[in-house]
């Protein structure tokens, strides 16, 4: 058996990030940029008032109080949009908007609210005004031939208002994976039906291609592959024409898991593994024209433990990522865990952040087919190969799937 860390470092091996594509910047939107964004002008493109006041020269405000005002002759508006009409010189002020450019001369703007209104006109002061109070500087936000995103960048909201603010309509980013996913067994049958004797559900189709498209690929369900060298040939061959093979069930020592025959037949270097990790041990991977296939278990929990674990790092690597892991946090664990040494084992757990910090509950019913547990589960409590086991109260390293959970609730703020 291989250890989860060394089946991770080979698979990451032979993962490529997928080419470059141009999509519009919402579409953008939690994908990865691939290459370097420059500004082509500065931000503020002029100098700018930052509030709804009068532009004008600060030393004339000298000395200015509530018993020596000053008084300024206005000599024009000046709303956002517009351009200035002339310069501001000693003795004269320009009623001026919030983000309307700084007429010349002028060196500040004083709000409005800090005013009064004079005769014929004219603007009464009462207080100094600094030199560059109330500019917003053209540039000081970004200059023109600035990089403003970094290649590798993850696209958020932010870099949306960036590149909108630089003018980028479409943007490079690395291609989302189209991912084929395909399950096996004689045993299934499709959602729309009622099981017959000896039938289930196809679940894992389902689950997994939620998985994928939780990592931001394009999933695509084949159906269901039989228990046969034929029928997993054609699928295959369609799964084929996509950026990455997801396949579940066939990959044991059973008579009929024929997977990683037929996968290996199809010209991939198979490796198949048995993976010291509880639940997801058996696990057959390879490159196929270039593109990864993974043969993931059958039971559904063990083929969801096993997407978490090597498959989504995969598919966050082919769109570019560079945090590919899920990461760990410590917690107080709340029951005893005890397991047999050996494996890795993922607990599906309960998380809870609370006054004393994170508490972690392993779940009754770790069998691998025990969906009901998944649904209660918002992390896996990790238990490294060698350990027994667990005491309640132990600090543990807990792999949290649903982030929300690290989040404070309350109050909010
Ligand atoms: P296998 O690895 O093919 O022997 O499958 C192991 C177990 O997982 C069996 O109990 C299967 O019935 C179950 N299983 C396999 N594929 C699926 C699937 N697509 N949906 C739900 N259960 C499955
Ligand atoms: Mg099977």
């Amino acid at each position: 058996m291989i250890t989860v860390e060394e089946a991770i470092e080979t698979i990451l091996k032979e993962i490529r990030p997928l080419r470059v594509e141009s999509a519009d910047i919402i579409g953008a939107l939690g994908r990865v940029l691939g290459e370097d964004i420059r500004a082509l002008r500065p931000n503020p493109p002029w100098d700018n008032s930052a509030m709804a006041g009068y532009a004008i020269v600060s030393e004339d405000t000298l000395g200015a109080t509530d018993a020596n005002p000053v008084s300024l002759k206005v000599i024009y508006d000046l709303p956002a949009g517009s351009t200035p009409q002339g310069p501001v010189v000693k003795g004269t002020a320009v009623r001026i908007m919030t983000g309307a450019p700084m007429p010349d001369g002028a060196t500040a703007v004083i709000m409005v609210e800090k005013t009064a209104q004079g005769a014929d006109g004219s603007v009464i002061i009462r207080s100094e005004v600094k030199a560059g109070e109330n500019v917003r500087r053209r540039g000081e936000d970004f200059n023109a031939g600035d990089t403003v995103i970094r290649k590798g960048s993850a696209v958020r909201p932010a870099e949306v208002s960036m590149l909108a603010t630089v003018g980028v309509p479409f943007v490079p980013v690395y291609k989302r994976p189209r991912v084929a996913v395909l399950s096996t067994g004689d045993e299934l049958c499709e959602i729309e039906e009622t099981p017959a004797p000896g039938k289930i559900t196809n679940s894992n189709g389902y689950a997994l291609a939620a998985l994928a498209a939780e990592c931001g690929a394009e999933a695509v369900q084949l159906g269901i592959a039989r228990d046969n060298r034929e029928s997993l040939r054609e699928k295959l061959a369609i799964a084929m024409k996509y950026d990455c093979i997801i396949s579940s069930g066939g990959v044991s020592v059973g008579d009929y898991d024929f997977v990683k025959d037929v996968l290996r037949e199809m010209g991939s270097e198979m490796i198949f593994w048995k993976v010291a990790m509880k639940p997801g041990k058996p696990l057959a991977f390879g490159v196929i024209g270039g593109k990864p296939a993974f043969g993931l278990p059958g039971n559904p929990i063990s083929s969801m433990v096993a997407f978490e674990q090597f498959v989504r790092p995969a598919l966050l690597k082919m769109s570019g990522r560079t945090d590919i892991f899920r990461g760990t946090i410590t917690a107080t664990l709340t029951g005893d865990v005890k397991i047999k040494p050996g494996r890795m084992n993922f607990i599906r757990a309960e998380l809870k952040r609370d006054k004393g910090g994170f508490h972690v509950a392993p779940l009754e019913g770790q069998g691998s087919g025990m969906i009901s547990t998944m649904v209660r589960a918002n992390s896996y409590i990790v238990v490294p190969k060698d350990s027994a086991g667990f005491k309640k109260d132990s600090t543990v390293k807990v792999q949290p799937f649903d982030p929300s959970v690290l989040m404070e609730k309350e109050p909010g703020y």
